[in-house]
Formats: C-alpha cells, sequence, structure tokens
C-alpha cells in the first residue's frame, strides 16, 4: 500500500517536500518506510504526483517529487451548509461529506443551535484525512461559521439550494431533483440542514425567499442532522451529480493507505 498525502506544497517533478513533524513520525515509525518508498501526494491544485523518501533523519523526512499520476480533477460544485452539532458528530459530517464529494463545508448558526463555539480547524483536519483516504484530489474548504441571515443576504444568485424542510414544507427529494432543467442540473449548488431542534418557522421563510431555493422531504421519519445531511447530499449526486459517472477501474497496485488520526 502507497500512502497518499495532502500537502499544501508546490508539486513538480523534481521538488523536495519537506514533512512535518507528524507526518514524518507517521510514515517513518507507523508505516517504516525507508530510503525509496513511494508516496502520493496531492496538494488540491496539480493532480497527483507519486514521490519518494529521500532522506529519514531521527525528526524529519524529505520526498522527492518524480511524476504525475493523475490531472487535476474538480469535485461537483455543491456545498453543504449545516447548523454545527456536537463534536463527534461534527467530525462525522466532515469526513462524511468529504468523502461525498462536497467542494465547501459551511456550518451556519440558526436560532435553534446550540453549539457556540465551531473548531475550524478540526473540521478542516477531518477534511484533509478524509481526502486522503476516499482519493480525492482537493479538500474542502471550510467557511467560518455565519448566522444564517447572512449566509441568505450573502447568497450568490445562480446557486441552487436544496433546503431539507423536516416541517413538511417541501417534496419528496428524488421528485424535485428528478424535474430539474439542464439549466439547473448544471448551476452551482448548495445542501442546508438544521440542528436537532430543527429551523423555526422565520428562518424557512427566510431561505424560501431565495430565487433558487427548492425545499425538500427526506421522508417520513425525522433525521439526526448528520443523516440529513448526509442522506441529502447522497441523493443530490444520484440523481443530479458525479455518481452517474462510471465508477473509476483502480488496480489492486494502485491501493494507498493514509494518516489516521
Ligand atoms: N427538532 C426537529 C427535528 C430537526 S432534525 C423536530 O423534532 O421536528 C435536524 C434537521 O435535519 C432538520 O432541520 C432538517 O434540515 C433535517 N431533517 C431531518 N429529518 C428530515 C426529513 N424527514 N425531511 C427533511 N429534512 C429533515
Amino acid at each position: 500500500m502507497t500512502p497518499r498525502l495532502f500537502m499544501d506544497v508546490l508539486l513538480t517533478a523534481g521538488a523536495v517536500v519537506d514533512l512535518d513533524a507528524d507526518r514524518a513520525h507517521y510514515l517513518r515509525d507507523v508505516l517504516r518506510l525507508q530510503a525509496d518508498a513511494g508516496v502520493m501526494l496531492f496538494n488540491g491544485r496539480d493532480g497527483e504526483w507519486r514521490s519518494t523518501v529521500q532522506a529519514v533523519a531521527k525528526r524529519s523526512m524529505t520526498l522527492q517529487v518524480a511524476a504525475q499520476t493523475r490531472r487535476p480533477e474538480a469535485e461537483p460544485d455543491l456545498w453543504l451548509c449545516f447548523a454545527p452539532i456536537k463534536r463527534a458528530r461534527l467530525d462525522f459530517i466532515a469526513e462524511k461529506a468529504t468523502e461525498l464529494g462536497v467542494c465547501r463545508l459551511q456550518p451556519v448558526i440558526t436560532q435553534h443551535t446550540i453549539v457556540e463555539r465551531v473548531n475550524v480547524d478540526r473540521l478542516r483536519a477531518n477534511a484533509v484525512e478524509a481526502a486522503e483516504q476516499t482519493e480525492r484530489l482537493t479538500v474542502p474548504e471550510i467557511g467560518t461559521p455565519v448566522a444564517l441571515a447572512a449566509l441568505v443576504a450573502g447568497w450568490p444568485s445562480d446557486r441552487h439550494l436544496l433546503l431539507a424542510d423536516e416541517t413538511g414544507g417541501g417534496r419528496p427529494v428524488a421528485d424535485v431533483l428528478a424535474d430539474l432543467d439542464d439549466q439547473a442540473r448544471a448551476a452551482p449548488w448548495a445542501v442546508l440542514t438544521g440542528p436537532e431542534g430543527g429551523f423555526t418557522r422565520t428562518e424557512l421563510d427566510l431561505v424560501r425567499r431565495l430565487a433558487h431555493v427548492h425545499a425538500v422531504g427526506l421522508g417520513p421519519r425525522i433525521l439526526r442532522a448528520d443523516t440529513a445531511a448526509l442522506s441529502a447530499l447522497s441523493v443530490w449526486q444520484a440523481i443530479v451529480g458525479d455518481w452517474r459517472r462510471a465508477t473509476p477501474r483502480r488496480w489492486p497496485d494502485y491501493a494507498t493507505t493514509t494518516m489516521q488520526a
């Protein structure tokens, strides 16, 4: 198994990359890599590159970049806007939404949001680890938390929004997505889900004033906020997004391994 790491550095043939202490420790002491071992690198811009271990020292490790193995490839323009929930479930949302291909994770503070502080660095660390694991070429952007009213006020006019409305105010999600015209399918998108306490009537009314909002129901059961977010993303990917493309063929020797927290 070849390890795969996100490194925000220039990736070009011949470049030398110094690993931070954590990553050096992981490759040296956990995976026991030695000189000339292969490591896959991606930086969110330049695709994926194969590198080899150049030097191993007590506290550091350097890699030398060899050749590009995959060209840059964007994820669908799909945001997840979500009311933050407690920590373990937030970690779960960041990891799973990254696997599901979102390009931005945007925490949104609503009236019934209980969590006051969102650890943006922790969200990002979860997203990086998931991106490494899932063989993405990019890491989702992490937005700083915004109030729902501000999110709506600054909403990009061309971006469609799938509003997960647990109050019965929307049509079934698959019907809504199946009925979209080509222009809507090609547009940028976002999913918005509420906190465990749900949206207020005022909030739902505010969001529904956006130009391209689609209020949807996710079935007859009330889902936990994390389940709702990941379900809506999955259905969108299956009907509108890149799940309609064939699964890429991976040969056994492509298998990569990633650093677990
Ligand atoms: N406290 C609320 C439930 C909130 S569930 C109540 O008891 O009524 C958290 C969020 O998940 C909701 O705000 C909504 O965005 C989403 N959600 C949960 N179940 C849903 C469903 N069946 N349809 C659409 N959205 C749902």
